[in-house]
């Protein structure tokens, strides 16, 4: 099915191939415009935002044209972080996956030159860079654009919103005239119009139509989540939430057999429903979920288009549709034969726009929720608890066992309330009545008045962020590594961030010492999260991830990235540049001993 749909876009058998490796069974309309003109050699003005599929838009038709023989750089393709350079540059390996020969290289600042000055040496087809590090190459003369056959600006806004937009034309300006252009935004400020103008020529415009559409009888929610925390989310939702039918929206078709295998390890009738099954299987899947053999189905859009039953109660988009249009359409499978719907959204922090443009496009908002907390989870696991013996008192015939508790109690001389709480424990064990959830930190973006401010004023890396007094409790961790390592807080602040997806606002007060740094991070993070994190390197070191335990005091004392006192200022300048963004009032001094939750980084 998949194959197909792409082969039309006009890509060959090794993109193909690679997408079907993927699960990809279907081009988002994003993807369905740009490819084929890119294809053609045409500059692509595309505005449009995170979740979309734009990375594959340009990225898919560009690796397509590569030339095999060329080893010099073909593809240049510039984003405003660290953290989109890699995305990027990963999204590109795995599409290439199946070209012979395929180098692409991520560069951006905070990592170690040597490593990429080896590696352009030894000769790549693609380059995905910060623009200040890519600056940095041209001036070293290490990075050669003589043979640059496309050039494509991703994010372009937040290019100019973090102050790039110079070097952004400078590198613009050394590319061959004759290279092909695509410039992505998620708006057009005039400075954008302006370059697009400037090099873009006359540029074919891709946009997603936002038709409106309206959708009633669904009640609509969404919930703000990092993407390593869906899973326990949607588990959470699955134990408080009372539903019938569900049907879980992902984007590929291996997501939906992972997601519904771990579903089902959990205990929920789940099934998977991908182009890639027969019509025969996909009939009997759609059956068992009608007859209620079945309680949730993890589908693509494909799999799903037209599915028509009536017990489906809820619908979760557990991956954001590309569009408005398939929002809907995704929605519209719940609120059938005019029952009641609900419609559950996930968004993760870098896909609130694609939210924002849904409700407008909708013209309803979709109401916020809250992760259901540990305490919920558990009270709803007593309820059933307590229900289930009340049916087993009323229903089964208990003689025989009732004498078998009060021969215990006899003989070893305990109360049955000691041998019935004891039962209820062994009972409960596999699925507790009490777990322990910790809760993860809330996925935030930084506020929109703070944004706006900062489209005022260009920054070179990072601006101050406002200080959110909803942050969560902080606890302290150790890495070790430090000023030996030449590690700077934005070092720090832009693997954790990378690794974890913390929205860096999250990532407290940052002291980095000879040989090891401390940092604050929100209190109860999850263990995977933990266990990940500790395999981070920063600066091409190992981090060692550790907890400081509570009451501990790192030794010696530090030297300090904050603005206390003239004594401070090399460590000062580097915090401006990482963006650091403590906003204590001077002379409030570190307070570090007092473990009280740090909010914002020194
Ligand atoms: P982007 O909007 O480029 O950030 O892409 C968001 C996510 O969608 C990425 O995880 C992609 O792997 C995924 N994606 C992009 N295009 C497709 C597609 N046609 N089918 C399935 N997943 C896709």
């Amino acid at each position: 099915m998949s194959a197909s749909q792409f082969a039309a876009l006009g890509l060959g058998p090794a993109i193909i191939a690679a997408l079907d490796d993927l699960g990809y069974e279907q081009p988002s309309p994003i993807q369905e415009q740009s490819i084929p003109l890119l294809l053609a050699g045409k500059n692509l003005l595309g505005v449009a935002q995170t979740g979309t599929g734009k990375t594959a838009a340009f990225a898919l038709p560009l690796l397509n044209s590569l030339d095999p023989h060329q080893q010099s750089p073909q593809v240049l393709i510039l984003t405003p972080t660290r953290e989109l350079a890699i995305q990027v540059a990963e999204a590109c390996q795995s599409y290439a996956r199946k070209l012979k020969n395929f180098h692409v290289l991520p560069i951006y600042g905070g990592q170690e030159m040597g490593g990429q000055l080896r590696a352009l040496r030894r000769g790549v087809q693609v380059v995905v860079g910060t623009p200040g590090r890519v600056m940095d190459h041209l001036r070293r003369q290490s990075l050669d654009l003589a043979e640059i056959r496309a050039v494509v600006l991703d994010e372009a806004d937040e290019m100019l919103r973090m102050g790039f937009i110079d070097d952004v034309e400078t590198i613009l300006a050394e590319t061959p005239d004759s290279a092909q252009r695509a410039l992505f935004s998620a708006t057009m400020p005039a400075a954008i119009q302006r370059i697009a103008t400037n090099y873009l020529g006359n540029a074919e415009e891709v946009r997603i139509q936002a038709k409106t559409r309206t959708v009633e009888r669904i009640s609509q929610r969404y919930l703000l989540i990092g993407n390593h925390q869906k899973l326990d989310a949607l588990t959470r939702i699955l134990e408080v939430e009372t539903f019938d039918g569900m049907i879980i929206f992902v984007r590929t078709k291996s997501s939906t057999v992972e997601l519904a295998e771990k579903l089902e390890a959990r205990g929920f009738a789940a099934s998977a429903l991908n182009g890639d099954l027969s019509q025969q299987l996909r009939e009997r899947t759609v059956n068992r979920l009608k007859n209620g053999q079945l309680d949730i189905v993890v589908a693509t859009d494909v799999a799903a288009r037209g599915l028509d039953v009536e017990r489906i109660s809820h619908v979760v988009n557990y991956d954001i549709p590309y569009d408005n249009e398939s929002y809907v359409h995704r929605i519209g499978r719940t609120g059938r034969a005019g029952r009641e719907g609900n419609a559950i959204l996930f968004v993760t922090p870098k896909e609130r726009r694609l939210l924002g443009s849904i409700e407008k496009s909708t013209r309803q908002s979709i109401t916020e929720m809250q992760l259901p907390s540990g305490q919920q989870v558990s009270e709803q696991r007593v309820q059933q608890f307590r229900q289930q013996l009340l049916a087993t008192l009323e229903t089964e015939d208990l003689d025989r066992f009732k004498t078998l508790v009060a021969q215990i109690c006899n003989e070893q001389e305990v109360d049955s309330l000691d041998i019935a709480a004891a039962l209820v424990y062994q009972q409960q064990q596999e699925r507790p009545l009490f777990p322990e959830f910790r809760d993860p930190p809330p996925a935030r973006e930084r506020p929109a008045r703070e944004r706006e401010r900062s489209q005022d004023k260009p920054r070179r890396e990072r601006s101050p962020r406002p200080r959110d007094e909803n942050l969560p409790p902080m606890e302290l961790y150790r890495l070790e590594v430090g000023h030996q390592h030449g590690v700077q807080p934005k070092d720090i602040v832009g693997a954790i961030a990378n690794e974890a997806e913390i929205n860096s606002q999250y990532i407290g007060r940052i002291e980095i010492h000879d040989d090891f740094t401390t940092v604050d991070l929100p209190e109860g993070m999850p263990r995977e999260l933990l266990a990940h994190l500790r395999k981070m390197r920063v600066r091409n070191h190992p981090a060692l991830l550790s907890r400081v335990a509570a009451g501990q005091e790192p030794q010696p004392k530090p030297r300090k990235y904050a603005n206390e006192g003239p004594g401070a200022k090399k460590g000062k300048r580097s915090f401006e540049k990482a963006g650091n963004f403590r906003k204590d009032k001077p002379g409030k001094g570190s307070g570090r001993a007092g473990k009280k939750p740090h909010r914002g980084k020194e």
